[in-house]
């Protein structure tokens, strides 16, 4: 290790920056953040840094660095562009013995700044040792992505408890088992939902009955149309944190990649028309994984809320009083329509949009065809491929015009999809002469013409009639 990496408590301590610009600038707000005392000293400062410096009531020295300025100060930062000046404050840095840190300059630095993700009081530091600060950069990316802002709400609330918990519990182990407990339980979801008195509340509970159960919950949580890439950090969050993951037929092997390695999988297999576990099996099936203590992730396709039944599995849960959260995910309709490059609404072509599904419950609500076929308003059909001769006679027969555009996008996001277009007189035979598979939207509407310059994704590994859009309107 090249480089110790220590935690200093910099408050109220002095810290010298020599410069007046744009980095020193950078390097002050840093120090400011963990309130130590800054002086900054230059001959001249911008503009920006003169306010910078007004503003946190900090110290300005308008001179040229000579080594008696150090005296007094904790640490020296030289964060100018002339080198003969860094050079000056890192030697006589060094004939003090004093740390010096050369901004960009590992040879003239003998402590660095690492990439900072920043949960307070979780603080998460990242260093490359100079040798790679983009990789370190992007390192750092990748964590903040993946770890939830409401840590640092939690560190600071079981910090609050760490003696409480020390006087009640004896023994490391012991304490220990007590907090993966704490980490395991609703504690942590009521602050992520911002019930910070609800978490304290189930802690002091925790503590008091060291013994209890803790009962597991769910989250519903949308999986987007099938590109990882659409996964929300929520969702991923989720993912990555559930023990066990039941998930849809329309959940891509990418997106299922995601879920933490070693939690369980359990398929339901559900796909248009056709349920290999019936919902209500689905619904008692996350009740009583819940009810074993599991956090589970209900991993549906698209949103959970649009045409997912996400409502009906949440009426269960709250019946038999299982705690849940709900994630919103890219709808179907959204994802296809990007990735297919039609706008589903344009002040032009369409003003109105409207999400329906192709299979309706037996006996269910009326359709209400005149309005659906209306001009200058985009239907999009989920599950509506196998209806689609139904489906474009009825709009016809309300009135459609029969040059209506349609898209049928199939396996919309991802590196295979396929979108085939063609007009509403042609959509009946478009599906069976393409050889559409699942899952596959419909799109009616005049925004479909809009592709013609909207279109940028073209699927990986395309090939002639597979992966490729076919216009047969052409
Ligand atoms: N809750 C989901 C929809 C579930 S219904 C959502 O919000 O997207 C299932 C239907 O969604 C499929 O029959 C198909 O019409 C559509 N669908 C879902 N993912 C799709 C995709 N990647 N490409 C095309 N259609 C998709």
């Amino acid at each position: 290790m090249q480089y110790l990496p220590i935690f200093t408590q910099v408050s109220n301590r002095k810290i010298l920056v020599v410069g007046g610009g744009n980095v020193a600038l950078r390097k002050a707000r840093t120090l400011v953040n963990a309130n130590a005392k800054v002086t900054l000293l230059a001959p001249e400062f911008c503009n920006e840094t003169t306010d910078f410096i007004a503003q946190h009531q900090l110290t300005k020295v308008i001179d040229v660095f000579s080594p008696e300025h150090l005296s007094g100060y904790v640490l020296v930062i030289a964060a100018t562009d002339n080198e003969a000046v860094n050079q000056a404050v890192y030697d006589a840095a060094n004939a003090r013995d004093m740390f010096v840190n050369v901004v960009d300059d590992t040879k003239r630095s003998t402590f660095i700044f690492p990439s900072i993700v920043d949960r307070d009081p979780i603080t998460i530091a990242i260093s490359s040792a100079g040798k790679a600060p983009v990789l370190a950069r992007r390192l750092r990316e990748k964590l903040e992505t993946f770890i939830p802002q409401h840590i640092g709400a939690l560190a600071t609330l079981v910090g609050g408890f760490r003696d409480q918990v020390k006087n009640k519990i004896n023994g490391f182990a012991a304490r220990r088992q007590f907090w993966e407990r704490v980490f395991n339980s609703q504690v942590v979801s009521k602050v992520a939902k911002g019930q910070i008195e609800a978490a304290q509340h189930d802690l002091k509970n925790m503590l008091d009955a060291p013994e209890s159960d803790d009962k597991g919950e769910v989250y519903i949580v949308g999986g987007g149309p099938g590109n990882p890439d659409l996964l929300t950090l929520r969702a991923l969050q989720l993912m990555q944190q559930a023990d066990v993951v039941v998930y849809d037929r329309l959940i891509s092997p990418k997106v299922l990649d995601l879920v933490r390695r070693d939690a369980e999988l359990i398929s339901v297999g559900k796909k248009a028309g056709f349920h290999s576990v019936p919902q209500e099996q689905i619904n008692t099936m996350l009740v009583e994984l819940a009810q074993q203590g599991h956090k589970v992730c209900r991993l549906k396709g698209g949103d959970p809320f649009i045409f997912g039944r996400g409502g009906e599995e949440i009426e269960e849960l709250v019946q038999h009083n299982i705690p849940f959260q709900v994630v919103p995910g890219i709808t179907a309709a959204a994802g296809c329509a990007a990735y297919a490059g039609i706008p589903l609404t344009h002040r032009d072509y369409a003003q109105s949009v409207e999400f329906v599904t192709g299979h309706c419950q037996p006996n269910g609500m009326p359709v209400n065809w005149q309005a659906m076929a209306r001009e200058n308003h985009t239907l999009v059909i989920y599950m509506g491929v196998m209806k689609s001769p139904e489906i474009a006679d009825a709009l016809l027969t309300h009135g459609r015009d029969a040059n209506t555009p349609v898209a049928i996008i199939e396996k919309g996001s991802t590196s295979q999809q396929r979108v085939v277009t063609g007009t509403l007189a042609q959509l009946p035979s478009m599906a069976a002469d393409n050889h559409i598979g699942s899952p596959a939207l419909v799109i009616v509407g005049e925004v479909v013409s809009l592709r013609n310059t909207c279109q940028w994704f073209e699927a990986a590994g395309a090939q002639t009639g597979q992966g490729m859009a076919e216009d047969l309107t052409a």
